[in-house]
């Protein structure tokens, strides 16, 4: 099992509102840093209820697809560029989300879910965001019920989005006071990893967890249970600064390594 170093398949822009620096300033980036590939995999979100916004309209698409184009033919001699789609599942809108992705021609298609409606309400959780306080003061238990039903929709994601690899597979509640005490469900990520596997979806090893918990996403346990169904794994840096293209590859090979010895 092996996992390109020279390929960042995961990369923001500041389109989203939440990332600084131009597609073009990427670019460069990834060039001076050696890489031979880079995938945008910009934010698509649908219904989601939440007090800022961190994905792009259908207008900011236009605008990144035009531009897009414009690096590939700039720079194509240089690297390879992809145009994607770091699309958010939302089971309240899977028709919606299905209709906007067919409409354009993505060369790749990544999927996550980071927003959560708890049964009942109408607002949604940002399960990855440090500054969601409600997350803060999440009682454990409805951490743990949060953390199951981030695995279900996953799942069902996997069987009716288009996607070619998940993303952050568990960085659910990543910022979560009380992540140490949430056991993951492992009848969950297994049944979601064997889904994955039954529909050729690949698995993202997302580097930006490194700074957040001293480990990549997802944790060595699952990498190796995702070796062992023979996964594709993908390197994702998860970049919001051009600088961290292709952050902590250098540690990949030896990560996969570790995780295949198990
Ligand atoms: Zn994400
Ligand atoms: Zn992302």
């Amino acid at each position: 099992m092996s996992i390109d170093p020279l390929s960042d398949g995961h990369i923001h822009t500041s389109l989203c509102h939440h990332a600084t620096g131009s597609m073009e300033d990427y670019v460069l980036a990834a060039i001076k840093a050696g890489m031979k590939e880079i995938c945008f995999l910009e934010h698509m979100e649908e219904g989601i209820d939440s007090h800022r916004t961190t994905w792009l309209t259908e207008d900011d698409f236009a605008v990144y697809f035009i531009e897009g184009e414009r690096l590939k033919e700039k720079y194509g001699k240089k690297i390879k560029i992809e145009i994607g789609v770091e699309v958010g599942y939302n089971p309240d809108h899977v028709d919606l989300l299905q209709k906007r992705l067919s409409q354009r021609s993505w060369d790749r298609i990544g999927l996550s879910y980071h927003f959560h409606r708890p049964v009942g309400e109408d607002y949604h959780l940002n399960l990855v965001s440090k500054s969601d306080i409600r997350l803060q003061q999440l009682p454990l238990e409805q951490a743990k019920r949060i953390e199951e039903a981030y695995y279900a929709n996953l799942t069902d994601a996997v069987e009716k989005i288009p996607a070619a690899v998940i993303c952050h597979l568990d960085g659910v509640l990543r910022y979560y006071p009380g992540r140490d005490q949430v056991e993951p469900p492992w009848h969950l990520i297994e049944a979601l990893l064997d889904t994955m596997q039954n529909n050729n979806v690949g698995l993202e090893v997302n580097t930006s967890g490194l700074a957040i918990r001293g480990e990549v996403f997802p944790c060595r346990k699952i990498l190796t249970m995702a070796i062992q169904r023979r996964l594709t794994l993908v390197a994702g840096s998860d970049s919001h600064r051009p600088e961290d293209i292709g952050h902590g590859f250098e540690k990949l090979a030896e990560i996969v390594r570790q995780a295949q010895l198990q």
